[in-house]
């Protein structure tokens, strides 16, 4: 490989190398694709265990009201008609998710809208917020004291390791708050999980694609920047500059999986633990996710435990605080000053990325370079 010559080196296999290499590849351009994990789909990646789908890096639910990346997205696989609805365990008493007219049944016993909003009306006078300058502030003021203790606290503070009252606002802002019965997770147009697995869905996004797996491109810079015009690089950009500046933070994962002898555990893909004790913050059952007409004996599970990140490890959030926004704009100044390089996906861009934004974001990046 290393004497060949290509129009595109690009460096990681996941979405957002995976379409830019497609869009590329049909505009007529020669593609090679490397990625230092020895699989593709980077954290899409799912791989069958007991004839079921496990998401290996967390669980992905794809949404989208992005029609075109909807329709693009369809070309490659077949979508379920999962929807997304997480049941919430608190010290063993159940509420449904998002925050809904069920939830605040299963909280106050009320039945209609204006009960739930005069509920959170009263509880927000009481805390006295006016103007909220955090998340706890935020939350109480989207859906009061009561449903703030039982369902957020314990689980944000778990999730991030900081108190409420030191988180921003905008965490928040990514669940809906509704006052209808309707536990769908997302407001999205489109849901839904890929029939095969996303593994597959990626497989075929890369089809007649030139990859090679367990190549680590900061390994071999100089070298292969040799047999590329140009280099689509979609790992850390702090990484890529050796850190010079310091690390961007994130938030890291831990994820322990387990196959139980039984056919069904908890009767839901997601349950979200929101106490405080639980060390965990979520328990995935994977063979929810899909519809089996030939429903598994076992079961696999996974346990998804927030962890302290240091450089090395897998990065999942990014911790989006001033410090590291000034840091991320600095690295920038220098990917700026680089030729020939672009630097794109969750990784390259340190952003929260869902997977229809990378892909728009991919789209729009080949767009411009065809
Ligand atoms: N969140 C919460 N309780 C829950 C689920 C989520 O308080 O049961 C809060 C928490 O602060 C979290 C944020 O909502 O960080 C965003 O959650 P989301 O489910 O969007 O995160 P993801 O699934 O992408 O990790």
């Amino acid at each position: 490989m290393m004497d060949q010559k290509y129009d595109y080196l690009i460096v990681g296999a996941g979405l957002f190398g995976a379409v830019c290499a497609r869009e590329l590849t049909d505009a007529g351009k020669r593609c090679v694709v490397i990625d230092r994990r020895g699989h593709i789909g980077g954290n899409c990646y799912s791989e069958e265990i007991e004839g079921i789908q496990v998401h290996r890096y967390g669980a992905h639910i794809f949404h989208t009201s992005d029609a075109e990346v909807w329709k693009y997205v369809n070309q490659f696989t077949a979508f379920n008609h999962f929807v997304n609805s997480p049941v919430a365990n608190y010290h063993g008493k159940l509420y449904n998710l998002p925050f809904n007219m069920n939830t605040f049944y299963q909280i106050w016993g009320v039945v209609t809208p204006e009960a739930a909003k005069a509920k959170i009306r009263e509880q927000v006078e009481k805390a006295g917020i006016t103007n909220p300058r955090n998340l706890e502030e935020q939350a109480i003021s989207l859906v009061g004291q009561d449903i703030y203790e039982i369902l957020i606290k314990g689980y944000t503070e778990k999730q991030w390791g900081r108190p409420c009252r030191e988180l921003p606002a905008y965490i928040i802002k990514r669940l809906p708050v509704r006052f209808r019965f309707d536990n769908n997770y997302f407001n999205d147009i489109y849901q839904g999980i890929p029939v095969n697995g996303y593994t597959a869905m990626i497989e075929k996004i890369l089809n007649g694609v030139e990859v090679k797996l367990n190549l680590d491109y900061l390994e071999q810079k100089e070298e292969f920047k040799s047999i590329s015009d140009h280099v689509i690089y979609t790992g850390p950009i702090d990484e890529y500059f050796d850190y010079q500046y310091g690390p961007l933070e994130w938030r890291g994962l831990r994820f322990e999986t387990e196959i139980l002898n039984q056919e069904n555990y908890q009767g839901v893909a997601a349950m979200n633990y929101t106490d405080a004790e639980t060390p965990y913050t979520r328990m995935i059952e994977h063979k929810h996710f899909v519809f089996d007409s030939d429903p598994k004996p076992k079961t696999v599970i996974t346990r998804e435990y927030p962890s302290q990140w240091k450089p090395g490890d897998e990065p999942y959030y990014p911790i989006n605080n001033q410090k590291n926004q000034d840091l991320l704009a600095k690295y920038q100044e220098l990917a700026g000053q680089e030729k020939n390089i672009i630097f794109g996906g969750r990784l390259g861009a340190y952003q929260y990325y869902d997977m229809d934004k990378v892909i728009r974001a991919a789209l729009d990046t080949a767009k411009k370079l065809i």
